[in-house]
């Protein structure tokens, strides 16, 4: 079967010679194959495609580009379009070649990538950026009854089960349980209260009693920050209703909820946030990867000459965060450029980055270096954030559009939608 293209725009022609230096490889007819069209990815396609040099072709297993960090609020009645980005709204005449499909294979020697689809496609210079998976540590049940916010499927398959079961019991489950007290566990335990009690009055369940647990498996939510940190926002969890369970450690899930040291508590809504691993294709590939499971690479963010590895999938002091994974698209595109104009290419340095988490309406939790700042001017830092992000990807008219719509809601269900 064919791959799906989505939008060919201009594609230059001309490929000229490769040209090869050795700080950080470079190639001058500069065919650029770019996997994965998430931050780093499509950061570093759009950076390139103004540049006439290069011949930039993006694959992507989905159609759009999922803004996590808005997901929660996807989840819980916020709008679709908050969360996902169609790419070809994007790449809208620009030249850049995407291409829908899952790369599955990688020929270092012949310098090619093969797809699902039975495509094989070569490159000059390969940008691998294809994100992380779930990880449910072998875990019983989880995998099978568990839900997450991982994407928007995941965020719909939520917020449907969610109206789903007010419809047929008429009352709201025995308890929500979110498992992992990192920043997406902290942002969604932070709305699901308020929004739970929304749709039961909308369903017309009169005083429900709502139980939202929040499950962390360390001594205190959000251990890899300051503990003042940390304290701030569990107190102000707390304060939205939602009971933090420390030092426990999931054992299973089963359909009627969640054993934690032999007990079980009842529920039929665990929603697992608690963990996420390198995709598998660095390993299948014979990938070096460090201890974390991500892959290694040198000061050019190269894994293997003119191979490079960015965003979560590489080892790099700040991955794993949407900030960094811009950040690193960017620095390839310059470096790249650089190459071209037959500069040498720069070392990366890691940009530390600042940690915004929101818990609850209007409330989030900053941390800028040593500046620690709470409550709503937290929020205020955030939602500029988000303004500033979505700008990073699209001209600032439907950016400012986008961002205007996290308050605007879209639910799933027949009930709330009449109101
Ligand atoms: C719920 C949630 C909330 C988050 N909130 C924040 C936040 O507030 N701030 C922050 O800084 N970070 C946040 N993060 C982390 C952040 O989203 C990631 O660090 C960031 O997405 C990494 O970007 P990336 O380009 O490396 O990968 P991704 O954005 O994950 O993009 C990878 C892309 O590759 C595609 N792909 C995967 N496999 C293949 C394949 N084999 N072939 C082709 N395409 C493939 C995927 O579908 C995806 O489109 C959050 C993450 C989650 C899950």
């Amino acid at each position: 079967m064919a791959a799906q293209i989505i939008h060919i725009a201009t594609l230059h022609a001309n490929i000229d010679t490769n040209i090869h230096k050795n700080k950080g490889t470079f190639l001058s007819k500069h065919k650029i194959v770019i996997v994965g069209g998430g931050f780093a990815g499509i950061k570093a396609a759009l950076e390139l495609s103004q540049d006439k040099r290069f011949h930039i072709t993006l694959v992507s297993d989905k159609p759009d580009f999922r803004y996590y960090p808005t997901l929660f609020r996807t989840a819980t009645g916020g709008r679709r379009i908050i969360s996902s980005i169609m790419l070809n709204e994007l790449f809208a005449g620009k030249s850049v070649h995407v291409i829908k499909s899952t790369v599955n294979k990688l020929d270092k020697k012949s310098r090619t990538i093969g797809t699902n689809t039975g495509h094989s496609i070569s490159f000059d210079g390969l940008v691998l950026c294809i994100g992380t998976m779930p990880n449910y540590f072998g875990i019983k049940g989880l995998r099978e009854y568990s839900y997450g916010i991982k994407s928007n499927k995941d965020a719909e398959r939520l917020k449907k089960h969610l109206h789903d079961q007010l419809l047929v019991d008429k009352h709201p489950d025995l308890n929500y349980i979110v498992v992992g007290g990192g920043p997406t566990g902290v942002e969604l335990s932070g709305v699901l209260p308020a929004y739970l009690k929304e749709i039961c009055k909308r369903h017309n369940v009169k005083n429900p009693k709502i139980h939202v647990d929040l499950v962390e498996s360390a001594k205190r939510l959000l251990p890899k920050m300051p503990r003042r940190y940390s304290d701030a926002v569990s107190r102000r969890l707390h304060k939205l209703g939602v009971k933090i369970y420390l030092n426990s450690k999931v054992e299973a899930e089963t359909t009627k909820g969640l054993m934690i040291a032999g007990k079980t508590i009842l529920s039929r809504t665990v929603i697992w946030t608690a963990g996420v691993k390198n995709n598998t294709f660095f390993a299948d590939q014979g990938f070096q990867l460090a201890s974390n499971g991500r892959v290694r690479v040198d000061q050019y963010l190269q894994s293997d000459s003119g191979i490079y590895v960015i965003g979560d999938n590489a080892d790099t002091p700040y991955s794993g965060m949407a900030q960094t994974a811009l950040y690193d698209g960017k620095f390839l595109a310059k470096n790249l450029k650089r190459l071209a104009d037959g500069k040498s290419a720069k070392p990366y340095y890691a940009k530390k980055p600042i940690y915004v988490i929101p818990a609850g309406r209007k409330w989030s939790a900053i941390l800028w270096g040593k500046v620690q700042i709470y409550g709503r001017l937290g929020w205020l830092v955030r939602r500029a954030a988000d303004l500033v992000a979505y700008h990073d990807y699209e001209p600032f008219r439907k950016a400012t559009s986008r961002w205007m719509a996290e308050d605007d809601s879209e639910e799933p269900c027949r009930v709330c939608k009449k109101l």
